[in-house]
């Protein structure tokens, strides 16, 4: 990982936006600034240096993990010790997530300052540096996104009439515990029968019907990167209209898939799915956006979705999920991750998207 790069970048932004100091709260923002993946700290970026403050409970690892930059260990809270650093800094313009900072860790930074700097409020600063991800972060999300990928067939083996969504909700925990997963990167979605028009169905205590989609959509986290895919499987035997659905809906996310390439505006993509859905008079079933970035955290810039002006460059990573949802009736959405290239863009997800009928 390339933390003197990404220090050299944020330091470079921060002269262009005339603040002379950042005070970096937001956790994964942390650890992509300079490595420390502890849950307890702030890192302030002051006249271009680098400074980790943390708790006793983290001394040992701060030390093992931070890149280029100094940690601080202080007898008082956090956010007073990194206050008092930037009163003593002469700072005069002090950067704050505003996204990620309370309102009282605010009045208590502004507390210690005493007016000796201004208090600016920022946002995304450090997560648009954070949309294109570096090689080694590809690599990492690959691995993430292939580990996932092995567990959806250990997810389909469980659904069954009668099984309650949770339990094939834990199978697939369960295996990827075992594949060496570090944890789930958000709660895992089991939605059956009607169940499956909830975009965000958690698995529940419902027994999965006789027949009806079931929309699995779940993801893991590895070295610190998550992954996010969706299937909708069939059971019991698809009928013409359940196939029409299904076959609207991955043409939808193939059209979507198509429009990838850098230089393009998100908003073209998500429009790309939304006329297909359009044509086959399912659109008004389709009420989310197309696409959200991944990498440290399962949401992330960029939101691929109508009026969003981003525009795609190589090495963006992005999932692509649209998906028709009648009420009372069910739903199908289909979610893969791509990477953007230098000339379109590659589907890291290798799971197939015949319809599987169970
Ligand atoms: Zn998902
Ligand atoms: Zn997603």
């Amino acid at each position: 990982m390339d933390y003197r790069g990404r220090q050299r970048r944020v330091t470079q932004v921060l002269g262009a936006r005339r603040l002379q100091a950042l005070l970096v709260t937001h956790l994964p923002n942390v650890r992509y600034l300079c490595g420390f993946t502890g849950s307890a700290c702030v890192l302030l970026v002051a006249n271009g240096r680098f400074t980790l403050f943390t708790d006793g409970r983290y001394r040992e690892q701060a030390r093992a993990e931070v890149q280029g930059a100094r940690v601080i260990v202080p007898k008082s809270p956090i956010l007073d010790a990194a206050a008092r650093a930037i009163a003593d800094s002469r700072v005069k313009t002090v950067g704050l997530e505003s996204e990620h900072m309370s309102v009282a860790a605010e009045a208590q930074v502004a507390r210690t300052l005493r007016s000796r700097a201004r208090l600016r409020p920022t946002q995304g600063l450090v997560e648009e540096y954070r949309m294109v991800k570096e090689p080694a972060e590809v690599d990492r999300i690959r691995t993430a996104v292939r580990l996932a990928s092995g567990l959806f067939d250990k997810a389909v083996a469980a659904i069954r009439p009668g099984v309650p969504e949770q339990a094939v909700a834990a199978e697939l925990e369960y295996a990827a515990r075992q594949a060496g997963a570090d944890g789930m990167a958000f709660e895992t979605i089991v939605a059956a029968g009607p169940r499956s028009a909830l975009p965000h169905g958690r698995a529940s205590a419902q027994p999965i019907p006789r027949r009806g989609f079931v929309v699995l959509d779940f993801g893991v986290i590895l070295a610190g990167y998550c992954s996010d895919m969706t299937r909708t499987v069939y059971v019991g035997k698809p009928t013409a209209e359940v196939r029409r659905l299904y076959q609207a809906v991955r043409d939808a996310q193939q059209a979507a898939i198509e429009a990838v390439r850098p230089g393009r505006k998100v908003s073209e993509v998500d429009g790309a799915a939304r006329s297909v859905l359009r044509r086959a008079r399912l659109a008004r079933y389709f009420m989310h956006s197309t696409g959200h970035g991944v990498g440290l955290e399962i949401h992330e810039p960029p939101r691929i979705a109508r009026g969003q002006q981003a525009v795609l460059r190589p090495g963006m990573v992005i999932t692509i999920e649209p998906g028709v949802y009648v009420p009372g009736y069910g739903g199908v959405r289909i979610e893969d991750m791509v990477v953007v290239t230098t000339a379109s863009c590659e589907v890291l997800t290798p799971t197939t998207k015949e319809l599987l009928a169970v």
